[in-house]
Formats: structure tokens, C-alpha cells, sequence
């Protein structure tokens, strides 16, 4: 699908500014947000189309669907962000040009990603996947193995952990995921408090079109948007 430039630009620009207001109430500073632009099912020229309106930042949900447009797009310096579940015999590939994945929910996975990174030289980020809400059709690590998953992360040769990320239940209000923004929050205060270093889950990447300024009064560090920016898929 394609969206026109001009609507890209000033869609980023509101989405940009809600974030600053939803920010500001909290009394945070916004750039302590960053805005993940998520660009599955849109095509290449379309994500050019936001690079060149200044945004830097790119999240796909699939990983052949990010490395098509990532080799597309090679001229530009964007980071793109695997922000869906990964399977391990996809490791590899994913470690090789994602900067960004904040899908692990997995000792396996974990430790293929990482051979991954070590072979392609490269360093990817990651964050740990929670299922507080046990959605059948969603992934993520139960609350009780993301200690040891964190353990394990840190101890990877390649990979740098960074910290939490959630996909709560669809609102019909975004008030109504408050509490899901809430619970990662205090997981992650709680894991820092057993003695985890805060600079490895200084990151909460949480809130989507529907509820991300509830999700920056609570704490995001990263917020997940796409229709908000390029349209409905
Ligand atoms: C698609 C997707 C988003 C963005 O959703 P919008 O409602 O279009 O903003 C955020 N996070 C994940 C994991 C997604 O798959």
C-alpha cells in the first residue's frame, strides 16, 4: 500500500506533538520517547516517503516482509525495529539487519539470535516480550521466566538487552490499557530492584495508534505506531 508524502509528513508531525502533550502531562521530557513508525504491509516508497519528512525509526512485523524493504532502501539511515514474533529458523536473517527486536520470548530463541549476531557482526538490541495478559493468539514470556530470560540476555556475546515490551488486548478505550502499561512498568521496577542493571531495561516499548499517549503518561520509552501515521491497512 502507499500513502501520499504530504499526508505522512503532517501525519507524523500530530502524532509527534500528542506525544509531546502526553509527555508533558506526565511531566517527562519528550524526547525521551522515541516514535517507532511501523510500516508492515506499506511499501518501500512509502517508507522513503517518511524517512525523507525525518523519521528515522521503522517497525515491521514480519522478517522477509523488513528485509525486502530494508535492501530497498539501503541508501538511507534508518534503523529498522522486528517488532513481531520471530521464529528461531528465522534468527539468523533477522540478527543480520534488524538494530531492533523487541519480540524475544525464548531461551531458544535467545541463544540462535545470538549466534546469529556473532556471524553477521552485528549488535542487535532487544527486548524481552511480555504476556501479561495470556491472549491466546499472542506471544511473549510468562512474567515468572522474564527474570531469567533477562539473565540470560545479558550474559550474549552479541546482543545488548534494553529492556520490556507488551501488545496488551485491543482497547475500545485506551484507558482500558493503563493497567497492562502499569503492570510492565512495575515488572520491570521490580526486576531492577532484584538487583538487574536499570541501563539494561531502560526501555518500555508499549502504546500503538490507539492508546500511545496513555502509554507515554505511563512510561514508554518507545511507542509503536502505524495507522496513525501511514493510514489504515
Ligand atoms: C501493527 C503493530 C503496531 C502498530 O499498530 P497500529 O494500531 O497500526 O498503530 C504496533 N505494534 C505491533 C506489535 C504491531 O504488530
Amino acid at each position: 500500500m502507499t500513502t501520499a508524502g504530504a499526508d505522512i509528513a503532517s501525519n507524523l508531525d500530530a502524532v509527534r506533538r500528542r506525544i509531546a502533550a502526553a509527555a508533558a502531562r506526565a511531566g517527562r521530557d519528550a524526547s525521551s520517547v522515541t516514535l517507532l513508525a511501523v510500516s508492515k504491509t506499506f511499501d518501500a516508497a512509502t517508507v522513503r516517503l517518511a524517512a525523507q519528512a525525518g523519521q528515522t525509526q521503522f517497525g515491521e512485523n514480519r522478517v522477509q516482509e523488513g528485509l525486502d524493504k530494508a535492501a530497498a532502501l539501503t541508501d538511507l539511515k534508518i534503523d529498522w525495529h522486528l517488532i513481531g514474533h520471530l521464529q528461531s529458523n528465522k534468527a539468523r536473517k533477522a540478527a543480520a539487519t534488524f538494530a531492533w527486536i523487541h519480540s524475544i520470548d525464548s531461551q531458544e530463541l535467545l541463544r540462535k539470535l545470538d549466534a546469529g549476531a556473532v556471524d553477521a557482526g552485528t549488535r542487535p538490541r532487544v527486548l524481552l516480550q511480555v504476556d501479561l495478559a495470556h491472549e491466546k493468539t499472542k506471544f511473549g514470556a510468562d512474567e515468572s521466566r522474564v527474570a531469567d530470560l533477562a539473565r540470560a540476555a545479558l550474559k550474549a556475546r552479541a546482543l545488548e538487552l534494553c529492556g520490556l515490551m507488551i501488545i496488551p488486548p485491543i482497547p475500545e478505550d485506551p484507558e482500558r490499557s493503563r493497567p497492562w502499561f502499569v503492570l510492565l512498568r512495575q515488572l520491570r521496577d521490580r526486576l531492577v530492584a532484584s538487583g538487574l542493571p536499570a541501563s539494561s531495561l531502560r526501555e518500555l516499548s508499549m502504546g500503538m495508534s490507539q492508546d500511545f499517549e496513555v502509554a507515554v503518561e505511563e512510561g514508554a520509552t518507545i511507542v509503536r505506531v502505524g495507522t496513525s501515521i501511514f493510514g489504515h491497512r
